[in-house]
């Protein structure tokens, strides 16, 4: 391969995965120039408690499956899924340095919403040395640089990006709520994903957090 390998690492539970993540991870790729976006479903994401996995990993993982194959800078991988401790970010991108090797460079593709909260992520400041972060705007939550500096210094700088995405409110939690109402989620997923969610009967328990 000529120069160096720049991917995008695109990681959430994805339960379900929406239009939301797809046209953030393409916008991403596009602006950046990134080679691949890889998608990474997450096994047991720290910052998510209770009936945090409502359609099972296997399921989350075949309908992330279903949404990517039609893009053909999009991967998905199973490197996180079944494992028993949490997916930290700073050990997948240990795990990733190893597959892809010392020259390629990740970019961590996340909402605005979570990086304004990457100081209380594991091994913060171990992880802004080792990877990017490209933050989208999302819901109107805009990157809080001031408070970024305030913990990481120059660094926040250095490899915390922004992009305006165009605005997509969608969210899973919106998707498992309409589901379990009856109400549409046409062109909110991906076609297949919509008719894998039918076919199988996902989410038609209400969410614990539902108001
Ligand atoms: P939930 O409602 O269950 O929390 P979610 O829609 O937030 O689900 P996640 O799997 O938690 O989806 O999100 C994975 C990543 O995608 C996170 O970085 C999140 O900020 C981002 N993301 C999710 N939805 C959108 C969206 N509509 N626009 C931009 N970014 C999004
Ligand atoms: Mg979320």
């Amino acid at each position: 391969m000529q120069g160096k390998l720049r991917l995008g690492i695109m990681g959430g539970t994805f339960d379900p995965i929406h239009m939301g993540h797809l046209i953030m991870a393409e916008a991403v790729r596009d602006e950046f120039g990134l080679d691949r976006v890889l998608f990474i479903p997450a096994a047991h994401p720290p910052h998510k408690q209770g009936r945090w996995d409502l359609a099972g990993a296997e399921h989350r993982y075949r309908m992330t499956e279903l949404a990517v194959r039609s893009n053909p800078y999009f991967d998905i991988s199973d490197m996180e899924l079944h494992r028993k401790e949490p997916s930290y970010s700073v050990v997948t991108i240990d795990r990733l340095r190893e597959s892809y090797g010392q020259d390629a460079e990740f970019y961590f593709i996340t909402g605005a919403d979570a990086i304004n909260e990457l100081f209380t992520w594991y091994h913060a400041e171990e992880l802004l040395e080792k990877c990017c972060f490209i933050a989208a705007n999302r819901q109107g939550t805009e990157l809080d640089m001031e408070l970024l500096r305030s913990h990481f210094g120059e660094l926040a700088e250095k490899r915390i990006h922004q992009l305006v995405t165009p605005a997509v409110e969608i969210s899973s939690t919106d998707i498992r709520q309409r589901i379990h109402r009856g109400r549409s989620i046409t062109y909110r997923v991906p076609a297949a994903v919509e008719e894998y969610i039918d076919k199988e009967g996902l989410y038609r328990e209400p969410d614990d957090d539902e108001p």
